[in-house]
């Protein structure tokens, strides 16, 4: 799933090249995915502009010149396409659940929300209504939230009982990171994933606090350079462990670890993070 990393920049790229342009078309194929009646999204958004597109937590937030906002919570394989690139008209996605098209002097201007699970979900709710929006109104504060500096940090992590990785995860705690950036997260952090919280004394805690900013900036520019204009593209390449089960860990060369509880794939260097 996407994960603030990708965000950031995705949340950028859309933001420079939609704002200010009106929504001129709007072509619902998986209505699934939108959470109100597809009158309603239409009506609301036909016509519109997007004034500036948001990233908080997971999810992407387009406000509008009505003063709405169009939230989408990607979940695990929601992402966007641009309609047309700089080869010309890019073929649709089979996956493709709604696409927008924009005035603009660019033939087919537009962005394709796409969805191989569709599993994602799209909201259209009034700027003052956003607390409506489910799991949106229950997460945390964001991970690179200034306000969410070391003390307030400590104090959230203290609430939590289970396993670090579990905790890391939790948009409750703390909102934007996944499964593969927790992994990156503490491998940084020298932690083992499965720890429980309650065992790791202070100093411990302050070097996941500094591991969580120093992870996500450090692949927030690779990122940033590898999406480049892709917006429906997910590097992951580059990261150290985090789907590199057998690989030498790139510290100590011992081979990472891979294991699936619940099916969610958690990669860690047993060397490195023994505990
Ligand atoms: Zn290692």
């Amino acid at each position: 799933m996407p994960e603030i990393p990708e965000l950031e920049h995705i949340a950028r790229l859309l933001s420079d090249r939609l704002s200010g342009r009106p929504i001129s078309n709007i072509d619902i194929q998986k209505p699934i995915v939108i959470r109100l009646p597809r009158e309603d999204f239409e009506a609301g958004l036909l016509g519109a502009e997007f004034t500036s597109v948001e990233r908080t937590g997971k999810f992407l937030l387009f406000h509008t010149n009505r003063d709405s906002v169009m939230a989408v919570n990607p979940m695990l394989t929601g992402r966007f396409q641009w309609t047309s690139g700089p080869h010309g008209k890019s073929k649709a996605h089979a996956r493709t659940c709604f696409t927008l098209k924009f005035q603009n002097s660019e033939e087919d201007f537009g962005i394709r929300y796409i969805d191989e699970r569709y599993l994602g979900k799209v909201y259209l709710v009034d700027a003052d209504d956003l607390d409506r929006v489910p799991v949106l109104n229950e997460q945390g504060p964001d991970a690179l939230d200034p306000s969410l500096d070391q003390e307030e940090f400590l104090k959230r992590l203290k609430r939590y009982r289970g396993q670090v990785k579990n905790a890391l995860v939790n948009a409750k705690f703390i909102a934007g990171i996944g499964n593969a950036y927790s992994d990156e997260i503490l491998f940084n952090a020298g932690i083992h994933p499965f720890t429980k919280i309650s065992t790791l004394p202070d100093e411990r805690r302050i070097e996941l606090y500094e591991a969580i900013h120093e992870t996500l900036n450090w692949a927030a520019e690779i990122a940033a350079r590898e999406i480049d204009q892709q917006v429906d593209k997910k590097p992951r390449d580059f990261l150290n462990v985090h789907r590199k089960g057998g690989d030498p860990c790139p510290r100590c060369g011992s081979p990472i670890s891979e294991v699936a509880p619940n099916r969610r794939v958690t990669s860690f260097c047993r060397t490195c993070q023994p505990s």
